[in-house]
């Protein structure tokens, strides 16, 4: 494969050009090029990544089937107040619904749409419980087999229900469970979300039982964590006990990561509270990884109280995700976590765009704010889900091996319709050059492709 004009933004300036010769995805020649007029430069990039998307329950609000007996509908299941527990609700109902071939299509979807991004690996959530049975993670698995040669799928297995509370929680851990046992070898991660369960107690053994079960079947670890904006009166965020069980039950020297997603209730601590929380981070020598899911938080958190008399004033309720890398020394990254459904129903899920808007979203928008945001869907993702991958573009040299990068195109030019149908409108296309160009501004998915 010849790459010619080719910009490398990790590691060049972006006046420095590339002619680049592979065999077999990995670098032969590569000799320095002067830029060329008339060939609009290329940008090699490290490719993304979606550290926490939710694979099962994809397009639940977009995917308009007509509904049969292979695929149902859920067109009544749209959202109506929008609410979070409408959310909850309405998805369980979808599940019961749900048909092989209904999550292979709508999974198969949400891949392809990934691949086209310039996603090469991802963690998929799939959701079980007393109602989903198997059939969430069966069909994930022949996702995962089938798309084994476009992306690098881990399996989360996820209850997003409570497991040591309600009438169900103990049908749910005893799926969760089976599942495990009788799946392992297609399993990567094990995840729950302790803040549905209905007490304190009840969160905290959620909790160990993940951490314990974690380190029985060595799988990674992922919460969602701390999903709410109240102040932590006492006792402290759910994350405090998260290390201590970690260290209680001596995580370290296990070479799983543990992601922690949502964490919102982490926006509302003080200074003082956030440095004491990075410090017991740090000092435990543990590899947590933070996940901010910021398209989520935004639509979900910061809603006003009824009756209230600030109905204007909506906090982004998100973890400041730069803030926790760049103040606090922490290892944290951005996750679409959502696509089409109740909990999200915007976004086309392009990890990317997601970039972008946190370039609002987090006061970011520094030359330097790009290239961490570029990482935060990138190399700092991948490393959150324990895909190993250092790669973060600066080592590109010969002898290294490029396929799964990302390749960015230019346009040459603007072609528009002219004034009459023979002559066309005509004139330089604005060229992306660097991370901001990318992040700031990213390119249509045609302009995309992942370097086989
Ligand atoms: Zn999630």
């Amino acid at each position: 494969m010849k790459l010619d004009n080719i910009i490398i933004p990790s590691r060049d300036t972006p006046a420095k050009r590339w002619n680049i010769e592979t065999d077999d995805g990995v670098i032969c020649h590569m000799t320095q090029s002067s830029c060329s007029d008339t060939l609009p430069p290329t940008i090699l990039l490290p490719a993304l990544c979606h550290p926490h998307i939710h694979l099962d329950k994809a397009y639940l609000s977009t995917c308009n089937h007509s509904p049969s007996n292979t695929h149902p509908g859920y067109h009544d299941l749209v959202p109506r107040s929008g609410s979070f527990a409408e959310a909850l609700a309405n998805t369980s109902k979808a599940k019961e619904r749900y048909t092989e071939d209904d999550l292979y299509l709508r999974g198969s979807q949400l891949l392809a749409n990934s691949y086209t991004h310039g996603v090469t690996s991802l963690r998929a959530f799939v959701e079980l419980d007393h109602v989903t049975g198997f059939l969430t993670l069966t069909t994930a698995i022949r996702l995962k087999k089938d798309f084994a040669h476009l992306l690098d799928m881990q399996i989360c297995v996820f209850a997003q229900d409570p497991i040591f509370s309600t009438i169900h929680g103990e049908a749910n851990r005893a799926i969760v469970t089976s599942a495990l046992s009788d799946y392992i070898s297609f399993i990567d991660a094990l995840g729950t979300t302790p803040y549905v369960e209905e007490s304190r107690e009840a969160s905290l053994q959620n909790v160990e039982w993940a951490v314990t079960t974690a380190i029985k079947y060595k799988l990674h670890l992922d919460f969602h964590l701390d999903y709410t904006l109240a102040p932590p009166v006492s006792p402290k965020p759910l994350v405090f006990s998260v290390i201590e069980l970690l260290q209680k039950h001596s995580w370290v020297g296990i070479s799983k990561t543990i992601v922690l997603g949502h964490c919102t209730q982490l926006s509302v601590l003080d200074d003082s509270q956030l440095a004491q929380l990075a410090e017991a981070v740090i000092a435990s020598k543990l590899p947590i990884h933070f996940v901010g899911l910021p398209t989520s938080d935004l639509y979900m958190m910061g809603r006003p109280e009824q009756d209230t008399n600030t109905s204007h004033h909506r906090p982004r309720g998100t973890l400041q995700v730069p803030s926790l890398i760049k103040t606090l020394g922490l290892s944290a990254c951005i996750g679409v976590n959502n696509v089409g459904n109740a909990f999200t129903p915007f976004g086309t899920g392009d990890p990317l765009q997601l970039a972008s808007w946190g370039v609002g979203i987090y006061h970011a928008g520094t030359i330097d704010d790009a290239r961490l945001l570029y990482g935060c869907v990138s190399w700092r993702a991948r490393a959150a889900i324990g895909i190993n991958s250092d790669v973060d573009g600066r080592e590109i040299e010969a002898g290294r091996r490029i396929r799964g990068m990302l390749l960015i195109e230019n346009r040459k030019d603007v072609e528009l319709p002219g004034t009459s149908n023979e002559s066309g409108f005509k004139f330089p296309a604005r060229q992306r050059i660097s991370f901001k160009d990318i992040v700031w501004d990213p390119p249509c998915v045609e302009l995309r492709s992942v370097v086989r």
